[in-house]
């Protein structure tokens, strides 16, 4: 597994539980999956630590950046919504 330095994990939020397809656009929203019964939403919002797809904080930044995609279930929906990212 190698990142491709897209960035796109920094500049993303993903929302669980609501098809907002569905429920009609919604500022930033970029798609909707669904997975083992439940819809998972992704919506741009940049990191205010990221310049040009790097992160500024990077020997210092949280856990769950660590650690992205952490868990069977957000490696399951990340694969989804971002089939092109070169750690899964
Ligand atoms: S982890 Fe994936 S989505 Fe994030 S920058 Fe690397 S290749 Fe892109
Ligand atoms: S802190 Fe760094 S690794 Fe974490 S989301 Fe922001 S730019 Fe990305």
């Amino acid at each position: 597994m190698t990142c491709k330095g897209c960035g796109l994990c920094c500049k993303v939020w993903i929302v669980k539980g609501k098809d907002f397809k569905l429920a009609g656009m919604r500022k930033n929203f970029i798609k909707t999956i669904k997975f083992e019964d439940c819809y998972y939403s992704m919506f741009e919002s940049e990191c205010k630590h990221l310049r040009g797809n790097r992160c500024m904080v990077y020997d210092r930044r949280p856990e769950q950046c660590k650690k992205f995609p952490e868990g069977k279930e957000m490696l399951a929906v990340w694969k989804l919504l971002n089939p092109d990212c070169g750690m899964i």
